[in-house]
């Protein structure tokens, strides 16, 4: 029970039932979808899309420890061409589709078909540690190939096969029909992972089996204004469960101007000199969160004076 911080808007939790051979995460993550939707105007099924794997990437991630960083990439044949998500310790998650205007016709049943837009591919999770600091770690990387495309089965199934731990997945995105603005339509989003370790006995299994089956979308649970704490308890049943873990969560980016400009100052001298000549300057956007940095004429003389000297 250590590092609990208060839950803001978007939270994750997480926690141990029946002696730890159960470990449950809830998210609540709607305010990061949102944001993730507004920076890379994706369209309504591409918000599903990035926001299940945000999501997902959030809830996988949610024991790494300082310095730790997740990554979910899908590389896919569908409109959406890929899509990547990094999570860190500190609840800090960002992401991007390759093909933001990527879109699908609703389902039948209403839902946002995602598995259209995904088609066939690859999920690769990759688990590095010490990055940025001299104690990295040969990174750990697994991956399987997309059995559904709906994101939350992907998930389930990479950690039944790369990781051998069975596991039920429920991601979601709730997006406001009609909605000219798709971050402002994004209504609610989350979801909940309930991983089954070894030794756990087959009446808990058949217990929580029973509950998840019977439990609302997790969207649904949102929109009534349920917390992480809510979700898990609707998910366990009669189970109890203890609470390791929560922390508040954003969609957050690690880049920064001094980034960008550090970047420009290692490009070789004949490439900025064409820079300056044909434009006048540099522009830099970064994947994960869209961001453009701009570096003006003067900006740039100053960098190629310092490469030169
Ligand atoms: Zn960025």
């Amino acid at each position: 029970m250590n590092n609990i911080k208060p839950a803001t808007a978007d939270s994750l939790l997480r926690a141990m039932a029946a002696d730890g051979t159960v470990r449950c995460m809830a998210a609540v993550t709607t305010r990061t979808v949102a944001e993730a939707a507004a920076r890379h105007g994706t369209s309504p099924t591409a918000t599903a899309a990035l926001g299940r794997t945000l999501s997902g990437a959030l809830l996988l991630g949610s024991s790494l420890k300082e310095l730790d960083r997740l990554t979910v990439q899908i590389v896919c044949e569908g409109a959406i061409g890929g899509i990547t998500a990094e999570a860190n310790a500190n609840g800090a998650v960002r992401g991007y589709v390759r093909h933001p205007e990527a879109d699908a016709p609703l389902k039948a049943n209403g839902k946002f078909d995602v598995s259209r837009i995904i088609g066939d591919g690859m999920f690769y999770v990759t688990h590095e540690s010490g990055y940025e600091v001299g104690l990295y770690r040969e990174p750990y990387r697994g991956s399987v190939p997309i059995v559904s495309g709906e994101i939350a089965e992907d998930f389930a199934y990479y950690l039944s096969q790369s990781e051998q731990i069975p596991s039920a997945v429920m991601l979601g995105v709730f997006i406001r029909a009609q909605a000219t603005d798709q971050a402002a339509a994004v209504e609610a989003a989350g979801g909940l992972m309930i991983q089954i370790m070894p030794g756990a006995s087959d009446k808990i299994i058949s217990a929580i089996e029973t509950s998840v089956g019977n439990i609302p979308h997790t969207t649904q649970m949102i929109r009534e204004g349920a917390g992480t704490r809510d979700m898990l308890r609707a998910a366990l049943g009669e189970i109890a469960f203890e609470v390791m873990e929560e922390s508040a969560v954003e969609f957050q980016c690690s880049c920064s101007r001094e980034r960008a400009v550090s970047l420009v100052s290692s490009i070789d001298r004949t490439e900025l000199e064409a820079m300056l000549r044909e434009d006048k300057g540099a522009a830099m956007t970064c994947h994960f969160c869209n961001e453009t940095y701009r570096l003006d004429e003067a900006e740039l003389e100053s960098i190629l004076e310092e490469v030169k000297g």
